[in-house]
This record gives structure tokens, sequence and C-alpha cells, in this order.
């Protein structure tokens, strides 16, 4: 019998359990279809687009040459294809978005009511949220005991399977749109710099996990807060598109170190916890994206500055840390974890505007942009969140600066206009004497802003609104 194998955010041939699962019923036709119904306009973004195009392309060669695109409403081209393939039955991994969940069970019900066959697997998670639940039924909001009570203790995450011994394709017609129908990549070309440092693929993924596990895992748990330093896997964009699955990760980290008490390897290993910790909320609370998680939020006075936030976008807010993460996100399409977390609390505190904001442009920006990780993460950031940062806590970004980029070696790649400038001065230029400034070729508001905001005065504005959820 024929199969029709569905890859969505599961891009990969090793470790897929759906396409085992089809593989092992006989012939399959693997396709994949770019859904632009999706609702609440989340359609994925530009640098997303940019890396589906290219993860397909890699995927197509793969299954050499077999995979049959399509675009539209998976409800309606379903079952046209189930007919037009003479297919059986349909396997696909699961994905946990809101809409997508609600998507699947109709397009199930329907296939299972004209007597096909619809089996859905996990491809994508260490623990369905389903799985993990609190003593009395309900799920957890706070991620320690989530972790190490709830999933640590429910079961050991699947060992990755190995690809099909074989992968027969049904001989049918080829009714594949293309890939250069879905349109992904840009018009303008603003690829270049991305091109340069990202392989997406299964091949690249397998190539930064193993790079990572050579040089960096031992070193992870000081080397993650370093931007400057290549510290982390970087395999949060080939995660999202499934080009690894978490299991594969997670064992090749056990298999090389063991059941190691290293710090190290304690701490990555919980970093994807932290990654099934936002799919779990976005499952148990499908608001998540657009509600704020403690409602007491809702009353909170943003502000709305378009200047502030363009500024901000485009890394012109005089305050050299944020400016660069900023650009290296414009330019790279990716952005270091301790840098987000000072850019984000400079928006939302220091600048007081919206977290939606700023979860809109990641969302536009990021090569890894997750609706779970992303909203879980700016919840986070703006003290709105489970298991949130507190809302006093905002972050000084010189003091930052100065911890986490000591010699400025971070801003000097991003920033380069203030390449001359000294290691006492390359986080705080407004301070810098005018000789240094003279000397370093700089004339604030000229090569580069003045602050947008007085950081003083802006923390404690942010405190005094904090203040008032209190109230
Ligand atoms: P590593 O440090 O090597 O971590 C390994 C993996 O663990 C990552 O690939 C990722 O899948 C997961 N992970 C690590 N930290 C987190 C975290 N805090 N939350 C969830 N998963 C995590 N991550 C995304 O994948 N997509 C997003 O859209 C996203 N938006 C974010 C927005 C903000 C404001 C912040 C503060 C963080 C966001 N993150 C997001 C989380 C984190 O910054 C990235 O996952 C990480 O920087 C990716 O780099 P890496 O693969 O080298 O991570």
């Amino acid at each position: 019998p024929v199969s029709i194998m569905w890859f969505r955010q599961d891009l990969r041939v090793k470790d897929n359990p759906a396409l085992n699962a089809a593989c092992d019923m006989g012939k399959i036709v693997p396709i994949y279809i770019y859904d632009d119904t999706a609702p609440n306009g989340r359609e994925p973004g530009g640098a997303s687009k940019w890396w589906l195009h290219h993860s397909l392309s890699s995927l197509n060669k793969r299954l050499n040459g077999h995979l049959q695109i399509f675009k539209g409403d998976p409800q309606t081209l379903i079952p046209k294809l189930m007919k037009s393939f003479n297919a059986k039955g349909i396997f696909w991994n699961r994905c946990y978005e809101p809409w997508q969940i609600n998507r699947d069970k109709t397009i199930k019900k329907t296939l299972i009511e004209h007597e096909y066959e619809a089996h859905s697997c996990n491809g994508s998670l260490l623990w369905e949220p389903m799985k993990v639940l609190k003593k009395d039924g309900t799920p957890y909001r706070v991620f320690t005991p989530y972790y190490k009570k709830g999933c640590l203790q429910v079961e050991e995450p699947r060992y990755p399977k190995a690809p099909p011994a074989r992968i027969t394709y049904a001989d049918v017609d080829n009714d594949s749109d293309g890939l250069t129908s879905l349109d992904l990549l840009p018009s303008i070309n603003w690829d270049a710099t991305i091109e340069k440092e990202w392989s997406p693929g299964e091949d690249g993924a397998a190539d930064n996990l193993a790079d990572f596990i050579e040089n960096s895992a031992r070193k992870y748990k000081d080397g993650r807060d370093i931007p400057s330093a290549n510290g982390t896997s970087r395999l949060s964009p080939h995660l999202h598109f499934g080009e690894v699955s978490p299991n594969q990760v997670w064992y090749a980290i056990k298999d090389k170190f063991g059941n190691s008490e290293d710090k190290s390897i304690e701490t990555y290993l919980s970093e994807l916890g932290w990654r099934e910790f936002s799919y779990y909320l976005l499952f148990h609370f499908p608001t998540l994206p657009n509600k704020n998680f403690n409602e007491k939020f809702d009353k909170f006075p943003w502000r709305t500055d378009a200047k502030a936030l363009k500024a901000w976008q485009k890394g012109n807010t005089g305050i050299p840390i944020v400016d660069a993460g900023m650009r290296e996100l414009w330019q790279t399409g990716y952005m270091h974890n301790r840098v987000r977390m000072i850019v984000g609390s400079f928006l939302v505190k220091n600048l007081l505007l919206s977290w939606h904001e700023g979860e809109r442009w990641f969302w536009d920006t990021l090569l890894d942009a997750d609706l779970a990780s992303n909203s879980a993460s700016w919840q986070w950031v703006a003290g709105s969140g489970a298991d949130a940062a507190p809302y006093f806590r905002i972050f000084n970004p010189i003091l930052q600066g100065e911890k986490f980029d000591k010699k400025g070696n971070y801003v000097r790649k991003y920033c380069p206009e203030l390449k001359k400038l000294s290691d006492k001065y390359i986080h705080k230029p407004w301070e810098a004497p005018s000789a240094i400034l003279k000397d370093a070729g700089i004339e604030l508001g000229k090569e580069y802003p003045k602050p947008i905001v007085d950081l003083k005065a802006s923390r404690q504005r942010a405190l005094d609104a904090f203040q008032t959820l209190k109230e």
C-alpha cells in the first residue's frame, strides 16, 4: 500500500518516527504543504521563510528529488492528494501551535471518516505536554518543578531511531507546485550575510551539534554567557525546523559525556528543557502568544513611541550592547541569548514599550523564530509570564556589557564605528571625555547616536510603572 509522509517541522530523515512508520507500511509519497492560510497573521517571518526554502531544498536532495511541495490549505489538499496518489494512509509528526492542533484534529477526523488511516507521532519533543502534570492533574507553571519533578521523573526521553533501512517511493505523477512557487526567498538581497553563517538542513544541524560537542559543551556553563565566544550550540533554527530532533541532541550529549554531574552538561540539557517548557506552556495555555499570562499586566501603562521602536529595531539606541545585539539580529538572523535578554529588558523596561512589539520584530527577523519559545521568552522578559523575571530586575546594559563583553569585542564587531574607543568607554561612550571621543573618530549624534533615553531616569520610570501593578 502507498502512504503519504507529510513533512512539517521535522525536515529530516534520521530519527523521524513518522517517516519510519510510513516506510514500515510500504511505499511512500513524501509531501510538504506550505500552509498560506495560517490564521492570525502567523505566517512565517522573512528570516524563517529564507530558512524554510533552503531546508526544503536540502530535504528534497536527501529524498532523491521525490519531495512533492504544495501551497494551500492542508484541510482541502490532503483528501485530494490521498485520492490522487491512491494512498491508504498518511503519517505525520505532531506540531503544537494551537491552530495546528485544531487543524490536524479536523484532518484526522475527516480522513478516518473516509476510511483512510491517519497516524501522528511525536518527533519534536522529549516529553509531550499532556504527559507531564502535577499530582492534582493541573499543569506546572514554574520551570524547575516542571523539569525536575515532572519531566525527569516521568520517563526517559525516547532513544533516537535509526533511519529507515530503505525508502521506497511510490510511482506517482509529480503534481508538485515546486519549491519556487512558494516564493520564500526575499526579493531584496538581504540574505548574503546570513548565507555565510548558516547551513540549513540535516547536515548543517549535525555539523553544529558535532562542533558543539567537540569544542564547547564542556565549557558551556560559563561560555554560554559570552556573546563574542562561540559558546553555544547554535542549534535553535535547526531544532525549530526539525532538522535534528531534541532526542538526537539529548543522547548525543549523554552518549558522549555519560550521566555526568558536570554542571556544563546539566545546564545544556536543562536549556533543552526550557524549549520543552515553552511548548508545554503554549500547549496548556494557548493564548500565550497574545495575552499576558499574568492578567495583572493587562492594565500595564505601556507607551507607544514609533521613533524609539524604530531606533531599537535598527540598533540605533545609542546603548552599544543593545545596538550590537539588534544589528547582529539584522545581519545574521540570530542573536545571542544573553543579548536577547538585554535588548528585551531595554525595550520593555527602559523604553516601556509592550513586549508584543519585541515579539513581532523577533518573529520577522529571527531564523529560529518559534511561536512557543518566542512568546514564552518575551513574557519572561516582561515579567508577565509564567515563572518570569521579577519586574524589579531591570538589566543595566552598561554593567551587562562590562560583565559579559569585557573587552568590547562583540560591540566592536557589530558597531564598527566604536572600534577605536577604549575598553573603558566602549559600553558608555557618552561618558567619554570629548578628547577621547575625538581620538576615536566619534562625534556622538553623528557617527554613533546619543542614548535615546537616560538609563537611570528610565529605570525609575519603569519601577514606578510596575508599582502600579501592585495597587
Ligand atoms: P544553546 O544555548 O546552545 O541551547 C540549546 C537549545 O536549547 C537551543 O537551540 C534552544 O532550542 C533551547 N533553548 C536554549 N535557551 C532557551 C530558552 N531560554 N527558551 C527556550 N529554548 C531555549 N529561542 C528559539 O528557539 N526561538 C525563539 O523565537 C526565541 N526567542 C527568544 C526571545 C527572547 C526575548 C529570549 C530572551 C530568548 C528567546 N529564545 C528563542 C531562546 C534562546 O535565546 C535561543 O533558543 C538560543 O539563544 C538559541 O541559541 P543556541 O541554539 O546556540 O542555544
